[in-house]
């Protein structure tokens, strides 16, 4: 009786315990996550469209996701000042392709770098060199679980509304892809088993008619798989009713993988 009195109270030591910890670990992450600035919500609308055309009680949602974001992920500038709207207009593009997933954190993501215009392969940006051409990319090797971005990119990605193009939102694309272990155009994670074929194949069509000039859908996603994907998912984002008009099974099909439709 006296040995199972005693395994009683230590299994409730250890219960208690056990939630204590769990307490403490939320109570310190909360604490991370800084209140949102009244002022972002005006911010917000006026610059980044997908919130503007949310319900209020999704950009309520948002803004909070914003800033567990903004408590998840650094940013730092290399030769630029992050000023409030760029961490406002990048935690946007981090939230806008998975705001159909009720939870997320980029677990591949810890940092994101911002030049202060376009960029070469080795991360060069001096004003002579006449290859800096690249806007964004998801860093690999030294800079596995890095993001570089340029700031004169994100500022006109948002700028345009109507231009079906947001460098932000590519990478961030790129980083969703590569949650299966690959970037290679093919969401294994998000589309399921059951879609990879109709994707592959549907992807295959679009491209052609990318590469034969008859489609609307920008050059650059005709050159790879990987590319096609970041680039129509711009698309879908910044002109859903356009894209749905003009692409139905290709919308239907990132509905799927986003779990977004509008
Ligand atoms: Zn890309």
């Amino acid at each position: 009786m006296q040995v199972q009195f005693n395994v009683m109270i230590y299994t409730l030591i250890f219960i208690v315990f056990v939630i204590f910890v769990i307490y403490a670990f939320y109570i310190v992450k909360a604490k991370n996550v800084k209140a949102v600035p009244k002022h972002w919500h005006s911010l917000l609308k006026e610059h980044v469209l997908f919130y503007k055309n949310l319900s209020k009680n999704d950009q309520t949602i948002f803004r909070k996701r914003m800033m567990l974001f903004l408590s998840e992920i650094h940013i730092d500038g290399v030769n630029t000042e992050i000023e409030e709207l760029d961490k406002i207009l990048i935690a946007s593009s981090g939230i806008i392709p998975v705001f159909g997933f009720s939870n997320w954190s980029y677990n591949n993501l810890s940092g994101i770098i911002v030049y202060p215009d376009s960029f070469n392969e080795d991360l060069q940006f001096s004003k002579a060199d006449k290859n800096k051409r690249i806007l964004g990319m998801v860093g690999t090797g030294r800079f596995n679980k890095q993001m570089v971005l340029s700031k004169k990119a994100i500022r006109l990605a948002f700028k345009n509304k109507t231009d079906k193009h947001n460098t932000p939102v590519h990478e961030f694309v790129h980083l969703l892809d590569k949650m299966d272990g690959k970037i290679d155009g093919i969401p294994e994670l998000f589309l399921g088993k059951e879609f990879i074929e109709p994707w592959l194949s549907l992807m295959h069509k679009e491209m052609e008619a990318i590469n034969n000039d008859t489609s609307d859908i920008r050059k650059y996603g005709g050159t790879s798989k990987t590319e096609f994907f970041a680039v129509a998912s711009e698309y879908f984002f910044e002109r859903p009713k356009l894209f749905k008009q003009k692409h139905p099974e290709l919308y239907k099909m990132l509905s799927i993988c986003f779990q977004q439709s509008k």
